[in-house]
């Protein structure tokens, strides 16, 4: 269990897949997001395409990588997620 640093760790790393374990087979690929995005204060989690879908959403799909190539419109529209308003 990663321990969360609040000034540079993203709001959702507590429950995050990406942040608590679901690359656990792929331990230098989840430790590269968590350098990039997840603690890298909010320039990192801004850039994030999960954080961007839940911001917009309230929510995002598990299998979002962080540096996925759709747009977050794209991601909205395929998994039919409803805006928050
Ligand atoms: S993957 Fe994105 S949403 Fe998840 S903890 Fe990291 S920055 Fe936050």
């Amino acid at each position: 269990m990663e321990t969360l640093n609040t000034e540079k760790s993203c709001q959702n790393a507590a429950k995050c897949p990406i942040y608590s374990g679901v690359l656990k087979s792929m331990t230098h690929t989840a430790s590269a997001y968590r350098q990039l995005y997840c603690d890298a204060g909010s320039t990192g989690w801004n850039n994030c395409r999960r954080f961007q879908v839940k911001m917009r959403t309230g929510k995002c799909p598990e299998n979002i990588l962080p540096n996925s190539l759709k747009s977050v419109d794209d991601i909205i529209k395929k998994y039919n997620l409803t805006l928050l308003s």
